[in-house]
């Protein structure tokens, strides 16, 4: 079994490779008051809680000549390609600087995972400026303090607790989705019709840990993976046919991917069972995509699309910002919409927006609706900022998180879709309180 390997990424000089011998727990690297000094080791093998990894220190991979811009995109590539866990660490002393934007906004490319930590933060008082570090988009920054050893045992709890999701680590950058729907809408049908002519490699993954099938496929130059495809997986089995087993393929199909299409049948109309299958997209925080089915069907007018849309409206108010699309795929009537529909959903649950940009829209949000007053108190909110993609997570930094209830939190959350293109894709806001 391999071992997980974990890489330290960041500018030089923010105390990579203190914290490197810090982790693994011997003096071993030489660590001078400049930078670029020569380093003896860049990997070793290291233990927290059990689990043993390998730790890359990147910044002692240096290429033979170039910038020192050039060093650090090579040592972040190679932290991408080879890495399971990515730490990005900063410097608390020197602040955010365009380096570390650079190297943040390579690591977006990335699916793996990516914890942020800021060295050098010595004092309680350092510990309370990473806020800055915020804007990187990967989340809480961890304060951690090389020389004095705080701060590590916070980072490595986040570092190991992502080597559970090794196995759903995907490394390429093929659009993940799912196509869910209750018995006979015609999932497989629609499978079927939007690979008619690609090149198709299914990837049977049966025996391995994750017992399903995959289906990827390129087209127009973007590779997709259909995950664990409706009706191929059809091996006979008796619990195959049950509700519970099928829901769990479902939930599971729908975690493995980026965005997922569920499919309604227009010849039956909305049923019971439709309704639960949404409801795990939803919950799931990924994309969705509504796919009306054998639209060839019922009988239309000018009104019949209008009247099926307002009724999944009604029946699925929680997956308002899913798109809707009729399709049929048994005469192919807008299945090539499909993939597009998928790229656009897909852009926008990736969707970064600018710290400044989200502030000047605050400003103007509750300038319209000001924040309410909660028994005689009001709600400030200070800062707003994106964590996080798919879903695309915003934190808003505000006096006191009891003070942001569901309505405000939903009006903010309007603002964002009239404002930029959310189309497809939850959004989620949490609120922090401002030290
Ligand atoms: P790297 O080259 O980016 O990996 O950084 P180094 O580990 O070589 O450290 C650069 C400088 O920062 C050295 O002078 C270290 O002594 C200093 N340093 C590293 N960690 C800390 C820390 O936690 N606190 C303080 N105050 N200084 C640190
Ligand atoms: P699944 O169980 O959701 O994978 O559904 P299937 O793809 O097996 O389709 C169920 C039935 O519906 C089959 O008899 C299909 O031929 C039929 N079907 C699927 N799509 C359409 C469509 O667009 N129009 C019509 N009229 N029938 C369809």
């Amino acid at each position: 079994m391999s071992l997980p390997i974990v890489a330290i990424v960041g500018r030089p000089n923010v105390g990579k490779s203190t914290l490197f011998n810090r982790i693994i727990k011997s003096r071993v690297a030489i660590v001078e008051d400049e930078a670029g000094v020569t380093r003896d080791r860049i990997y070793a093998k290291a233990e927290w809680m059990g689990h043993e990894f390998i730790l890359i220190d990147t910044g002692g991979i240096t290429l033979e000549s170039g910038e020192i811009e050039e060093q650090i995109k090579a040592q972040a590539e190679i932290a991408i390609d080879e890495a399971d866990v990515i730490v990005l660490l900063g410097d608390v002393t020197s602040h955010m600087t365009n380096m570390d934007e650079t190297i943040a906004k390579m690591l977006y490319r990335t699916k793996k995972p990516v914890i942020l930590a800021v060295n050098k933060a010595d004092n309680p008082e350092q510990r309370t400026d990473i806020y800055d570090f915020y804007s990187l988009g990967f989340g809480d920054p961890i304060p951690v303090s090389g020389s004095h050893g705080t701060g590590i045992g916070d980072l490595l709890d986040a570092v190991v607790g992502e080597f559970g999701d090794k196995a759903n680590q995907h490394e390429d950058d093929a659009i993940r989705f799912s196509v869910i729907g209750r018995p006979n809408v015609g999932k497989s049908s629609i499978v079927n019709a939007i690979l008619g002519e690609q090149r198709v490699i299914v990837a049977d993954m049966e025996g391995t840990t994750r017992d399903a099938i995959d289906t990827s496929f390129t087209h127009d130059g973007q590779k997709y993976t259909i995950v664990d495809t409706a009706g191929i997986r059809r091996r006979g089995k008796v619990y195959e046919k049950t509700e519970k087993y099928s829901v769990l393929r479902a939930v599971s199909a729908i975690e493995n991917s980026d965005l997922t299409l569920l499919v309604l049948d227009a010849s039956t109309g909305i049923r019971e069972q439709d309704k639960h299958v949404a409801g795990y997209a939803h919950d799931a925080g990924r994309g969705v995509i509504i796919v009306v089915n054998k639209w060839d069907l019922p009988e239309k007018d000018a009104h019949s699309m209008k009247q099926f849309e307002q009724t999944i409206r009604q029946e699925f108010q929680y997956l308002d910002y899913a798109p809707i699309i009729f399709v049929s795929a048994k005469t192919g009537q807008r299945i090539p919409d499909i993939l597009n529909l998928v790229d656009e959903v897909h852009e926008n649950q990736t969707r970064r927006i600018q710290s400044s940009v989200l502030n000047d829209l605050l400003l103007e949000a509750t300038r319209i609706t000001p924040t309410p007053l909660v028994n005689g108190k009001r709600l400030r909110i200070y800062y707003m900022t994106q964590v996080a993609i798919n879903p695309p997570t915003f934190v808003v930094f505000v006096n006191d998180p009891e003070l942001l209830h569901f309505s405000y939190k939903r009006f903010l959350i309007n603002q964002l879709r009239q404002n930029f293109d959310f189309k497809g894709t939850p959004i989620k806001i949490l609120a922090r309180k401002r030290k």
